[in-house]
């Protein structure tokens, strides 16, 4: 970083674009400090950003990132990683199945969701109301009770330190929010596996997935805090505790939902990490995090 706010700019050897910006604008919470952003928009670039230590920044939407920053590289992806060809493969598809083309990592899945609901294709409808990208999204199988990501997938291309290799669902161990892909091995692009249906019936079925929503805060969040421990209702221990609606500096427990901490604006990392010590230490049952902690939480 140079002086008076001026943010370096380079573009490295392969021609990935390199700066030095805050992390808080990459995420839902809207907070996080610097680091070296690396947007790869090829194969050659993403291999040279991972030559350092470096972390994958999707959509920003399970992060919960120090006002330090990170020291690593903070790989994103652009150009035509961020790109989608949803035409039908003819080879693969059928009169009930279609396979598209390459859909990028760094494809946000709203928008894609919303495409697919008026090209009237089915499979990912239960991801609705998730602001991730495609690729963050693919990497924790993210979804809700009504679908989730690997229920629409064909093809994942995946680059690994020893280089990219494509795989289908069957060739990993997957499950419940979990792709089985070893982190920082960066998920590039996708082929989607859609059942042809129409833009009605997709819109009713997002519809009922989206009621689940519609107790949860509208502010920047990284969406639910803690697990359900044991299938009990973290929201609700936090709000037997008495703890709905406390606030430490700019950051709030949502007194819609009591799992969900918001940024009032100007929060810090810092005053969210105290708000989820106040509710460990309040209560009685051990909670286990949601979202991710950069960097006090996992290895780069
Ligand atoms: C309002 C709100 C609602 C939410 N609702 C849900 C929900 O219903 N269901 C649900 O499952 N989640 C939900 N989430 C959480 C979040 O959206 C998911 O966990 C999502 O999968 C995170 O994806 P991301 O692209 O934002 O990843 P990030 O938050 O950027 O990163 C999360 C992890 O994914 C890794 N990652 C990111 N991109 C890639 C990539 N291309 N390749 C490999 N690894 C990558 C990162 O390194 C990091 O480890 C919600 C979040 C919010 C804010």
């Amino acid at each position: 970083m140079t002086g008076g706010g001026v943010t370096d700019r380079t573009v490295s050897r392969t021609g990935a674009r390199v700066e030095r910006l805050p992390l808080a604008r990459f995420t839902t919470l809207g907070v996080g400090g610097e680091a070296e952003v690396w947007s790869v928009a090829s194969a050659a670039q993403l291999a040279e950003a991972m030559e350092q230590p470096y972390r994958v920044l999707g959509g920003g939407s399970n992060l919960v990132i120090a006002d330090e920053g990170v020291p690593e590289r903070v790989i994103r992806l652009a150009g035509p990683l961020a790109e989608r060809d949803l035409t039908p493969d003819p080879g693969l598809s059928s009169a009930d199945e279609i396979v598209t083309g390459w859909v990028g990592g760094g494809v946000p899945l709203p928008g894609l969701i919303r495409q697919l609901q008026k090209l009237g294709l089915s499979n990912l409808e239960g991801t609705v109301g998730i602001p991730a990208q495609v690729g963050g999204a693919v990497w924790m199988n993210a979804g809700t009770r009504y679908g989730e990501m690997f229920d629409g997938l064909h093809t994942i291309e995946i680059a690994t330190p020893q280089g990219t290799v494509q795989v289908t669902p069957a060739d990993l161990a997957w499950g419940y929010r979990d792709s089985g892909i070893p982190r920082n091995h960066v998920v590039t692009r996708v082929r989607l596996k859609l059942r042809r249906s129409t833009p009605e019936d997709v819109l009713a079925k997002m519809d009922f997935a989206d009621q689940a929503r519609k107790g949860q805060p509208k502010m920047k969040t990284p969406g639910c805090a803690f697990k359900n421990p044991g299938g009990v209702s973290a929201g609700r221990l936090i709000d037997e505790a008495g703890l709905k609606g406390t606030r430490i500096g700019n950051a709030l427990i949502a007194p819609e939902h009591a799992n969900f901490i918001v940024n009032l604006g100007g929060a810090t990392a810092a005053d969210v990490h105290a708000l989820l010590d106040v509710i460990r230490g309040r209560v009685a049952v051990p909670l286990e995090l949601e979202y991710e902690l950069w960097p006090t939480q996992g290895q780069p």
